[in-house]
């Protein structure tokens, strides 16, 4: 592989914004040192591709902000060979972070223009193990269920129950859920009957529209 004139940058992102901040899962902290995160960023922000905050990516949506990531993938606790769903595609670079992870992941956008350009840009990433589906992501994806993790990455104003009919045993589920404009990050676990809900602080993402989140 040619060396990646970005790999600096990338380094220092993970330290200053993300390990600095209390991300710990050396797994999680070394998959983010690996992706290129630039090559999931459109040509107008290129230079703006390893700041600390969300970026836009076309189609009114955003790529999260690097700390996000970092925060709901530790969250998932992701182990190789988990199947993991995400909702909200967007750029692919959560996607992509869960399957260096060793995640089988199924991602689901709504929008079929973001889907394609998510296709492109785990292609060029050479991220395998991805999927992407275009449809509503408030009904889950029941082919693939149950899931180890789901993850929820456009805010609801509660988690879609589909989702949770469709965690496995042991499953974890984050998603932001609140208001339009501002949401709590919360994180599920199931085990058996039981449900825990934790909240880990305020959040700000893009609607997510659908069936069970908010209205189109
Ligand atoms: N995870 C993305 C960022 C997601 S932005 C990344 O790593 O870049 C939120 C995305 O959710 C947008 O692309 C938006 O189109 C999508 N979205 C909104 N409602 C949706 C729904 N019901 N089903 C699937 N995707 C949805």
């Amino acid at each position: 592989m040619p060396a990646d004139p970005r790999a600096g940058e990338r380094s220092a992102m993970v330290d200053t914004q993300i390990a600095a901040r209390g991300v710990r899962n050396p797994r999680v902290l070394e998959a983010m040192r690996k992706v290129p995160r630039h090559l999931f960023i459109t040509a107008e922000y290129q230079g703006a591709a390893y700041r600390d905050s969300p970026l836009p990516i076309g189609q009114g949506q955003t790529i999260s902000q690097p700390f996000i990531v970092g925060l709901m993938t530790e969250l998932l606790e992701i182990s190789p060979g988990d199947r993991v769903l995400e909702i909200g595609t967007g750029s692919g670079y959560q996607a992509a972070i869960l399957a260096v992870l060793g995640a089988d992941v199924i991602t689901v956008e709504r929008i079929p223009e973001v889907a394609r350009m998510a296709e492109e840009n785990l292609e060029k990433a050479g991220i395998s193990h991805v999927r992407v589906v275009v449809g509503d992501g408030t009904e889950g994806y029941p082919p693939g269920a149950p899931y180890q993790a789901i993850l929820v990455t456009a805010a609801t104003p509660r988690v879609p129950g589909p989702l949770i009919s469709q965690m496995a045993e042991g499953g974890r589920l984050v998603a932001p859920v609140g208001a339009r404009d501002i949401q709590e990050l919360i994180r599920l676990e199931k085990r058996g009957e039981d449900i825990t809900s934790t909240s880990f602080g305020g959040v700000v993402f893009v609607p997510l529209l659908g069936h069970y989140g908010w209205e189109v």
